[in-house]
């Protein structure tokens, strides 16, 4: 969301005359755009903060600006915090934010200037901001606010942009995008989906990131007949625990996410499945944590991505004791990884012989071997020569736990 959300201030930079993107050394404004939903995250952001301070500190007239998921939670008390920060805004409501850019800048700004030419192939798009849920672990609703979708013909429009400067793939985005609905029609994600795929020269979309009570049969039957859907499916589970999601608020059961699975796999063939799994809840213990290794296992999913709890003020989670002690969770996180490592290997040793589609997005700095994508997202290493934005159907000769090598 943020590297979107980053797209999009670059777009109003260059409507009101800035350079959006020129190297740091060369720049009079630092726009940091900041993720909350872990301390590392924040931790990182004021580190940056940190260094850019220095940066300002090289040239008159350098500025400092902040927003993102920080800004949003912080406020202010930013600017008390960092002395070196000149401007906080909220990344959904920007408008204050450029006024008072376009004021300092009055005088040295000659109209729109274009965008640096377009070789990006995949682009991410918000369709829905924010979440209604509550997990109790998150910070995103308090962030982000309540879910807020775009229209269809807002979003269509906006492929169709990305598409006319060479765009291919794009993936949906939201931090409940299953839960988009169109505030006029009402229309769904699969029939938001049904019309992007008919913006033409788009090879490709994906969405991300769902939540498991709306992945609807509706949504699964479009990523089977779509042409652009591609078959991937991101379900994040948290946890294999009944007990704990009950502690997390995901209001789902294990059972019923194994169903959801299940469906998903008989309706789309050769789907991909992706999960997230938080290791070190509050009050997880070692059986509870068991499950989950269980889930994974009896499931098998291509991906997973882990992290160890992190509390986050103001969350729900918060008032609850963090009661598993970081050494705990780091060994948690090291099984899941190591249990995970083998399955994505096998699955991916799976696929040798058979033929992956690789859109091409750019060459090795090593070797120059072409690499780019599987419609399933699998990252594939090509033998023979392709060139960026190719489309190229080749057989799988060998694969990692990460990557395929194909020909
Ligand atoms: S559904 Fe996702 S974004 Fe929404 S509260 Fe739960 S974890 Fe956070």
């Amino acid at each position: 969301m943020n590297t979107a959300d980053t797209g999009h201030l670059a777009e109003q930079f260059a409507e009101i005359g800035l350079v959006p993107g020129v190297p740091l050394a060369d720049a009079d404004l630092a726009v940091v755009v900041t993720c909350a939903v872990r301390q590392h995250a924040e931790d990182k952001a004021a580190s940056k903060i940190g260094e850019l301070a220095l940066w300002k500190r090289q040239r008159l007239g350098r500025a400092i600006a902040v927003t993102g998921c920080m800004a949003a939670e912080h406020g202010g008390s930013l600017l008390t915090r960092f002395p070196a920060i000149d401007y906080v805004f909220d990344v959904r409501d920007p408008d204050g934010f450029f006024a008072r850019v376009r004021d300092l800048y009055a005088g040295a700004l000659e109209g729109p200037v274009p965008l640096p030419a377009g070789d990006q192939l995949c682009a991410y798009v918000p369709v829905i901001h924010g979440c209604n849920e509550m997990c109790t672990y998150c910070i995103v609703p308090f962030v982000r606010g309540r879910e807020r979708s775009r229209s269809v013909g807002e979003i269509v429009a906006e492929v169709g942009r990305l598409v006319a400067r060479g765009v291919r793939e794009v993936t949906l985005l939201g931090q409940n995008v299953n839960s988009y609905r169109d505030p006029d029609s009402g229309a769904d994600l699969a029939a938001l989906m049904a019309q992007v795929d008919r913006v033409p020269g788009l090879w490709r979309q994906r969405f991300l990131t769902s939540h498991p009570r709306n992945a609807s049969p509706r949504l699964l039957d479009a990523i089977r007949d779509l042409p652009t859907a591609c078959e991937q499916l991101h379900l994040p589970v948290q946890s294999g625990s009944d007990a704990c999601l009950g502690r997390m608020k995901r209001e789902y059961s294990v059972r019923a996410y194994r169903a959801t699975l299940a469906a998903a796999r008989a309706t789309v063939p050769g789907l991909a499945l992706s999960t997230d799994i938080i290791v070190g809840f509050c009050q997880e213990t070692e059986p509870e944590f068991q499950d989950t290794l269980r889930l994974l296992d009896e499931v098998a999913f291509d991906v997973v991505h882990v992290q160890a709890y992190s509390p986050r003020p103001g969350t729900a989670a918060w008032r609850r004791d963090d009661d598993v002690p970081l050494a705990e969770k780091k060994h948690r996180l090291q099984r899941v990884l190591q249990l995970q490592r083998t399955i994505s290997e096998r699955r991916n040793r799976a696929l040798v012989g058979s033929a992956v589609e690789v859109l091409v997005e750019g060459h090795g700095a090593d070797d120059g071997r072409p690499y780019g994508r599987t419609r399933q997202g699998r990252v594939t290493w090509l033998e023979s020569p392709a060139a960026v934005g190719d489309l190229v159907t080749a057989e799988v000769r060998s694969a990692t736990a990460w990557q395929l090598v194909a020909a």
